[in-house]
């Protein structure tokens, strides 16, 4: 559903006159050389695309214009081969709308000892041409990635990997949408929040939508269509006996499907990139989603339950940010504790909605009951997640910002099967350590809500946290509480500035 190809990122290259034409020419050529590196390599999903150098306020501030305007781009590549004095970047980064990351790198990976003579120093000055561009990005407090290090390490293009993910799914949040089925479980305070304060900060709008509107689009689904999606269905898992053909709830399985077409309709129609719903309301459907929101996670729309938007549009980020790489996204909870001393786990499951993509295997269609929702047995989709490094993340809103926190956790295998359980699950150790993840977590104010991935890491998130200007908590294997409580407590101050 989402290609990174089709994103840019532009290369820009500062330099200036003083050094006269043919160091320019050779800059150019190198610049080229590098931007031609960087789009075969593997670590970077997005295409790179040379621009011309930039000697002059003038071409500068024109190249940020058209960065601005141009749709696919995500971003600036910047990097001084030469040296670019500053005050020709000032008014191009103060129109500059799109993220950049700062490339400090150099040509020569090596000093030439025996040859390097006044000509080679001239060309190659990015050791101080780059500390110069450094400078007036922080006096503007800017927000950037800086990489450092030689272009054709592993390492540098790996960095460079991260950011255009992070910043494809920064674009991909530009003019978004989001369809709010119903409102908040009543009561919920954290999947509140200020949708305004988010289409600025972020770029995406969330609007309502009455569950009479889906139920018309589930009720003009064709029978040929659910007779396609139903044989989908027993492809491609186990589906238990009573839902197969002239099975018992046989009929169960087809609404299942049905809403699932309805719902892929109305999100087609409308271009909506996720969705939430709640089950307090949901007159005229038959089930509460359940096997549909599964599988519509796993082709990249973002949802939330309990009309948990912010969780919907960030499931969808991480999405984007882990395009092609092995591994799933999907909506979590984190649900209940193993609190045995000898291997304290976390149980996070939902409801229903689990992702299909972070199965272990192929998983079972059944159908049980719900105990709240009122509705008739929805089916849903059940599995373990496989077992390896992931993260959950969440964005809540603390009234004068969004925060992101993100905590590192290892799945791991169930101690034992789940033979009652009717719903998809996945077990884990947050990192530190149970004790200080739980504690900094909810210090933080993280919500039971998360989007869960095994595809990106916290760096991805880190990035994109920076380039929303928002602020970014990661607990993770060095985290310590007395420090991180301090985090708060400063942070509190740094964001104390913004309006509420
Ligand atoms: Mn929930």
């Amino acid at each position: 559903m989402v290609d990174l190809r089709t994103f840019e990122v532009w290369f820009v290259t500062g330099s200036q006159h003083l050094y006269g034409n043919e160091v320019l020419v050779q800059v150019a050529e190198h610049v080229q050389q590098i931007a031609r590196a960087f789009n075969d390599s593997p670590h970077i999903p997005v295409q790179v695309v040379f621009k011309p150098v930039v000697t002059t306020p003038e071409a500068i501030y024109d190249i940020c214009l058209e960065a601005n305007c141009a749709k696919n781009c995500i971003g600036l590549i910047t990097w001084m081969h030469t040296f670019s004095p500053a005050k020709m970047w000032l008014n191009g980064l103060v129109a500059l709308q799109k993220p950049f990351l700062h490339l400090h790198t150099q040509f020569n990976r090596d000093i030439p000892w025996a040859t390097i003579d006044m000509n080679f120093m001239n060309l190659n000055q990015s050791a101080h041409g780059d500390r110069e561009f450094g400078f007036a990005a922080s006096r503007m407090r800017l927000n950037r990635k800086v990489v450092v290090g030689h272009w054709q390490t592993d390492e540098v293009q790996q960095e460079i990997g991260v950011w255009t993910r992070a910043a494809s799914a920064r674009l991909d949040w530009q003019c978004a949408k989001f369809a709010r089925f119903g409102d908040n479980m009543r009561q919920v305070a954290v999947t509140e929040g200020d949708k305004v304060a988010a289409q600025i900060q972020f770029g995406y709008a969330v609007n309502g939508y009455g569950v009479h509107d889906l139920v018309e689009s589930v009720n003009q689904v064709a029978e040929s269509e659910v007779d396609h999606l139903v044989d989908e269905y027993e492809t491609q898992y186990h589906v238990a006996e009573l839902l197969r053909a002239r099975g018992k709830y046989r009929e169960s399985l087809r609404d299942a499907a049905r809403i699932e077409l309805g719902l892929r309709h109305f999100l087609d129609a409308g271009q909506f990139k996720g969705f939430t719903d709640t089950f307090e309301d949901l007159p005229g459907l038959k089930q509460l989603p359940g096997i549909a929101v599964q599988r519509l996670m796993a082709d990249g729309y973002g949802f939330g339950a309990e009309g948990d938007w912010k969780t919907a549009a960030l499931l969808r980020a991480v999405y984007v940010i882990g395009a092609g790489l092995p591994g799933g996204a999907s909506f979590m909870e984190d649900y209940t504790y193993h609190m045995d001393p000898m291997g304290e786990k976390v149980l996070g499951a939902h409801m229903l909605e689990v992702a299909a993509t972070i199965a272990d295997g192929k998983p079972s269609a059944e159908l049980y009951p719900l105990s709240i929702g009122g509705k008739a047995d929805p089916v849903r989709l059940i599995f373990n997640t496989r077992t390896g490094p992931a993260l959950n993340a969440s964005m809540i809103d603390m009234g004068n910002r969004f925060r992101l926190i993100v905590n590192e956790v290892e799945v791991v295998q169930p101690d034992a099967a789940l033979p009652q359980l009717p719903v998809a699950r996945a077990v884990w150790l947050p990192k530190p350590n149970f004790k200080t993840a739980l504690a900094a977590w909810i210090y933080a104010g993280g919500a039971h809500h998360t989007a869960f991935s095994q595809a990106i890491t916290s760096a991805h998130l880190r990035d994109f946290a920076e380039m929303c200007n928002i602020e970014f908590l990661l607990i993770g294997e060095n985290t310590d509480l007395v420090q991180f409580k301090n985090e708060l407590r400063w942070n509190d101050l740094v964001y104390s500035r913004l309006v509420a």
